[in-house]
């Protein structure tokens, strides 16, 4: 590896806590002895970096800060070396999709963007990119990955979930960690992952971000909690808590979950940090307690370790110790945890400090733009395609990355508003997204390439590339409920959908009446993603529907790509359009990957991680709902999605026949084979994702009628018929019954293999589980 970060100031290995030597458990417990209580509180906070570091250092003795600038990484270290036990922090970040707030970056697809490749190798190759980057700028510790499950569409939050799919979260959310963590802490390039939000945040009411989740045990084992465990099993160090209550219970104060199946039954020993000023909220927002030493002594006695981002919790949890309701021993427990995540990684001997030569050589590096440029093109669905796509047949690519072929001129037309949006394509948590302050104008331009970017250096060089924007997507106005909310931090600015405007609209189809082809880029916009910024409808905001109804009207053949953090209802000028190519918000590489799609210089396999809607009313519209409902549809609108789980075609077509089931009487204990066969059938290369359902006939509890359980990406060329064989450990088949525990039960079981979770799509065998 060879690439140690910068060298802190020797330490004298004089006492035993800083005797490498010596086994951390015993450094941990030196250490401990000689804190005094102030000292020891502070190690639990975790205090935003962006409000200035000497007072946290000096007189709250935090063990860790946030959004930390580059600037001041190197001030608190500074003042860490000067305090009386020389604790190092640890400081953290949330690099959810590349190093977001670093200048120059690499910034990848999004989560979700991520899982549309189904790739759990590439996503575990961009996190370990990730942490190379990370690591080298004295960060420690990713907020990264989310586990949260998307159920309604509506939520912020879509763009940072693996989609709406358990199994699909765990394989892509395990593979994170297993980057971001490399060979183990003591790796210089290793960064802490942090598995979130623990638990059940997402199950919001109208996707309104954080409300009280209607939630029970039972729905949380089912669904929610088995990422997480299995997280939890393959070693992710920390696990960060939701915002939202379950039953009453505030997150931060849930004993069951965090001690009864976090630390007893899984036997989890990593640190648990807060989310944002949850223990705050408890007192000015959820209003349980009446004040912050109520509130601390509630979150330590719950098994929090780490308090994010609230003050207040050093007075309140030194007056809980005083008045006797916290002891210092539920104090010690999670000091030594954190104390123990320090030691392991190695930050006594080598703080991992800012590397200069280091970031010079490895940050946004040309290897990692590769891997970026794979990411980007793997993650693109083809939704619908009449034959238009590839344009002109398809090409082939000449050592200059440009198209060539024997098309003779053509003109495209690159329309509308996320054409040429570099920092839009980026999605949230990145450059000028708004959680940090020192990147106002974003990520560097150089290093994105829009869809217009991509057109122009990658179309054959006898085509003609124009571009009109077409239209505006929003404005902003200020919250009439007030600049802040009741915390002092700021309220986002709400947003005033653009009025059709007619001089945009006229240039944009006086363009596309020009052109061979019209590639129209609509979607959303950062105004309308993330924290607090749920959106009540789902379709094109502004006067982009208008955009595409005077665009189709042209006549000319019209693809329409979508360059948004989540599934959004198209119009039927979209929907009616020559083809559909979805980009959930998909990196700096994006536009590129999206003009060799169209083009032809790379073949579309992307899968959707998550089911699209036709109306916002329709939500929720995931797969695996339970049975059990009168009918099947709206009176006034069907209930089918617009598009499915698993569901992104390819520029051939691929055949599935003679599924099998070699054993078709297993043991819970036994693993259950089968084979499938799968045929191009088509002129072009393909990247199949085979999807394997499984269906339990009868339950003893409604369940779902089908869950993803496994899947494989096989690649076949053109005519190519491959037999996949699919292993699948019977032990999987499991339900969660009436008394929360998770079981097989024996009896018929169908098993669904196909390319999507589309009935439609799915072939059907049955086996039966002896008793
Ligand atoms: C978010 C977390 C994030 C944290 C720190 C919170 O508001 O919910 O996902 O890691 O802020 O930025």
């Amino acid at each position: 590896k060879g690439n140690r970060v910068a060298k802190g100031p020797p330490v004298a290995p004089s006492l035993p806590y800083l005797d490498p030597a010596l086994p951390v458990a015993e450094r941990v417990a030196d250490l401990l002895g000689r804190m005094t209580l102030p000292e020891k509180v502070g190690q639990m906070l975790q205090l935003n970096a962006k409000e200035g570091v000497r007072h946290f250092v000096e007189d709250l003795h935090v063990g860790s800060i946030l959004h930390t600038s580059p600037e001041r990484v190197l001030e608190a270290a500074e003042l860490t070396d000067r305090s009386r036990l020389r604790i190092p922090l640890l400081v953290a970040e949330d690099c959810i999709h590349g190093h977001s707030f670093w200048e120059g970056a690499t910034i990848y697809p999004t989560q979700l963007g991520m899982a549309a490749t189904w790739d759990a190798e590439l996503v575990e190759r961009i996190a370990r990119a990730t942490a190379v980057e990370v690591a080298a700028t004295g960060v420690h510790w990713t907020f990264s990955p989310v586990l949260c499950i998307t159920r309604d569409l509506r939520w912020g939050r879509v763009s940072e979930t693996f989609g709406e799919d358990p199994h699909l979260i765990g394989e892509l959310a395990s593979a994170m960690v297993r980057g971001y963590q490399g060979d183990g802490l003591a790796d210089p390039t290793a960064i802490l992952a942090s598995a979130k939000h623990f638990a059940g945040y997402s199950e919001t009411q109208g996707g309104r971000d954080a409300s009280e989740a209607d939630i029970s045990r039972r729905k949380l084992r089912s669904w929610f909690l088995p990422p997480f465990e299995r997280v939890a099993k393959e070693g992710c160090r920390t696990f960060m808590l939701g915002y939202q209550s379950m039953d009453g219970v505030p997150i931060t104060v849930n004993d069951w979950l965090l001690n009864d199946v976090l630390r007893e039954e899984w036997g989890y020993t990593g640190t648990l940090v807060t989310d944002w000023d949850n223990v705050g909220r408890m007192v000015w927002e959820q209003r349980v307690y009446t004040d912050y030493a109520q509130a601390a002594a509630a979150a330590v006695r719950a098994g929090n370790d780490m308090v994010m981002a609230t003050e207040g919790f050093f007075e309140g949890a030194l007056e809980a110790v005083g008045n006797g309701t916290l002891s210092e021993t539920d104090i010690d427990a999670a000091v030594r945890r954190v104390l123990t995540l320090k030691f392991e990684l190695g930050l006594f001997e080598e703080p991992r400090r800012p590397d200069p030569a280091r970031q010079a050589e490895i940050i946004g590096s040309d290897a990692h733009a590769v891997l970026n440029l794979e990411a980007a093109r793997r993650s693109l669905v083809l939704l619908t395609n009449d034959g238009t796509l590839p344009l002109a047949g398809g090409l082939t690519a000449g050592d200059d990355g440009r198209a060539t072929g024997a098309t003779g001129p053509r003109t495209v037309a690159v329309i509308g508003p996320n054409a040429d949006d570099a920092q839009t394509q980026l999605g949230d948590w990145a450059g000028s997204s708004g959680q940090v302050d020192w990147l106002p104008d974003g990520q560097p331009r150089a290093m994105i390439r829009t869809v217009l970017d991509g057109f122009r250096e990658h179309a054959p060089a006898d085509w003609t590339v124009s571009h009109a924007r077409g239209a505006r997507i929003l404005d902003v106005g200020a919250d009439p409920e007030g600049q802040f909310f009741p915390d002092g931090q700021p309220r986002p600015e709400v947003v005033i959908p653009a009025e059709p405007d007619a001089g945009l609209i006229g240039e944009a189809v006086a363009a596309a009446e020009a052109a061979d082809y019209v590639v129209a880029v609509v979607g959303d916009r950062i105004e309308l993603i993330g924290e607090g910024k749920s959106t009540a409808t789902l379709e094109l905001v502004g006067d982009q529907v208008a955009l595409l109804d005077a665009l189709a009207a042209t006549g000319r053949p019209l693809v329409v790509v979508v360059i948004s953090s989540k599934p959004l209802v198209l119009p039927p000028s979209a929907l009616d359009a020559a083809a559909v190519v979805y980009a959930f918000n998909p990196g700096m590489q994006g536009g590129r990957a999206v003009a060799e799609v169209l083009l032809g210089l790379v073949e579309p396999s992307g899968r959707l991680p998550v089911s699209f809607a036709r109306h916002a009313g329709q939500q929720p519209t995931y797969y695996n709902q339970i049975r059990g409902q009168h009918g099947s549809r709206y009176a006034d609108l069907t209930q089918r999605p617009a598009f499915v789980f698993g569901e992104g075609l390819s520029y051939t077509t691929v055949a599935y026949s003679g599924l099998e089931v070699l054993t078709a009487d297993v043991g819970e204990n036994d693993t259950l084979r089968a084979r499938v066969t799968v045929r191009n059938t088509g002129a072009r290369p393909a990247l199949e994702t085979v999807q394997v359902y499984v269906s339990d006939t009868v339950t003893s509890v409604t369940w779902a009628e089908k869950e993803l359980k496994a899947y494989q990406q096989v690649e076949l060329a053109p005519g190519e018929t491959r037999e996949v064989l699919l292993e699948l450990p019977v032990s999987e088949c499991t339900l969660v019954d009436a008394a929360g525990r998770r079981v097989v039960e024996p009896g018929a079981f169908e098993l669904l293999v196909g390319p999507s979770s589309s009935d439609d799509d799915l072939l059907r065998a049955g086996f039966t589980v002896k008793g």
